[in-house]
């Protein structure tokens, strides 16, 4: 490799884009290109289920920089060119044109796409998934015209786009194959409080469906048949049942793939020079002492810098605590650790959870795994704090909003 050869990063999103930033920052200078399937500038998702849903935040705040900011950084933003072949022993990509592209080091920050519903009438006009910009402008027009939204999947994405439904003044079903919203991630005794803010918020919640098919005809979806035979009716659906890591380009390179690109510490491959951040990464947590794969904002601007500077040889390792946050009406929370379901022995409650205004801490042995406040803010430090320093806890102290959450007593 001789010094005109580029950094190269697949993706061009938010993790792409920080990536890029950060290898600036810390003093790359040669070429570096940063390529992209959308044709979009590197935009932020989170507000295409929120404010822009809504029609309350503009598209020029979506974007992580403005274009000029590409230029200036002398960074080769190629857009809407996706990338079809990674040969690691040449060290050299294929754009779907054919042309071949060489690299000194390569960053695979290519994300995730929603995980389509295999049932019959899933094409049908007026049934959205929401991932891009563009899901987001055809939904937002949808639901200016339409009675009633049906809502497969009752995850992050599915809840957040009910609220901004309701919003706009929709009738809105929820359709949920699990007992509860968010089941897996936040266990009944949380899940349990988004349950109670839909219905306060006249969303139908139906648990313990299975959808099997989706009504209708070349004129639109009419409704959602169930596995009972009963048809919710809709003009708009929207599925929201997760997403699977864009793992096609790694996998067919020769990557080790397991529930996204694997790497260690470092963000590095199991290729030499190849590296992984973001959603598509399934990297090794130091501090968890296993592998995980994070599907969120907060893991998307800070994953990727550690990448860069694994990139340019710094020693360098990714252990910030898992972090991410949702708003929903007057909700707002933030989620700070991680705690797998079967993996904690106790929820403890801080706060009053009635008027959604505490703080939930899923606990194992008296020690913090995970915090979630709910409309209570300025607190993730001394949750992350917990988390990190794993110290036991006594709990009627941490259930005690007098006492602060920097001074709890150890567990007796
Ligand atoms: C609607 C929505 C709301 C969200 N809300 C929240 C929230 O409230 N809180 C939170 O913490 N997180 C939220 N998230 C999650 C967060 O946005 C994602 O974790 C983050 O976008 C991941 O960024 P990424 O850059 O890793 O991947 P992506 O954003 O998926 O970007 C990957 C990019 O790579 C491109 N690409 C893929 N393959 C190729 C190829 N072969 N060639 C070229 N380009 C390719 C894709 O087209 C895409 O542009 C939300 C996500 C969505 C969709």
């Amino acid at each position: 490799m001789d010094a005109n050869t580029p950094h190269v990063i697949i993706g061009a999103s938010l993790a792409g884009a920080s990536a890029a930033r950060t290898l600036r920052e810390e003093g790359w200078d040669g070429p570096l290109v940063l390529i992209g399937e959308e044709s979009e500038l590197p935009y932020e998702r989170p507000p295409l289920s929120k404010g822009y849903l809504m029609g309350a935040e503009p598209r020029e705040k979506l974007y992580v920089h403005p274009q000029e900011w590409y230029r200036e950084q002398r960074i080769d933003l190629r857009l809407g060119t996706p990338v079809t072949a990674v040969d690691p022993d040449a060290h050299r990509i294929t754009l779907q044109d054919g042309a071949t592209l060489s690299y000194a080091k390569l960053l695979l920050t290519t994300g995730s796409s929603p995980r389509p519903l295999p049932v019959p009438g899933a094409d049908l006009p007026g049934v959205h998934y929401l991932r891009t910009l563009g899901d987001s402008d055809r939904l937002r027009a949808a639901l200016r015209s339409t009675g009633r939204l049906a809502v497969i999947g009752a995850g992050w994405i599915g809840l957040e786009a009910a609220a901004a439904a309701r919003s706009a003044g929709v009738d809105v079903t929820v359709l949920e194959s699990a007992e509860l919203p968010l089941l897996r991630v936040l266990g009944s005794e949380v899940a349990e409080v988004f349950a109670a803010l839909h219905r306060d918020h006249d969303v139908e919640l139906r648990f313990g469906v299975q959808v099997e098919s989706l009504t209708g005809g070349p004129d639109g979806v009419s409704g959602v048949r169930l596995a009972d035979g009963s048809v919710v009716e809709a003009d708009t659906v929207l599925i929201g049942i997760g997403i699977t890591p864009n793992t096609a380009l790694a996998e067919a390179a020769g990557l080790v793939v397991e529930n996204g690109v694997k790497t260690d510490q470092s963000l590095r491959t199991s290729a030499a020079d190849v590296y992984a951040a973001g959603d598509v990464a399934n990297a090794y947590h130091p501090m968890l002492g296993r592998h995980l794969r994070v599907e969120h904002w907060a893991n998307a601007v800070h994953q990727p810098r550690t990448a860069a500077r694994a990139m340019l040889g710094q020693d360098v390792a990714f252990d910030r605590t898992p972090y991410f946050f949702t708003d929903q009406y007057d909700l707002g929370m933030e989620y700070t650790g991680y705690a797998e379901p079967g993996g904690y022995d106790r929820v403890v409650f801080r706060g009053d959870v009635a008027a959604r205004e505490f703080i939930a801490f899923w606990v194992r042995d008296n020690r913090v795994l995970a915090g979630m406040n709910v409309n209570v803010w300025d607190v993730t430090d001394p949750i992350r704090d917990l988390v990190r320093t794993a110290r036991p806890v006594d709990l009627s102290s941490l259930a005690d909003p007098a006492v602060p959450l920097t001074d709890l007593p150890d567990a007796g």
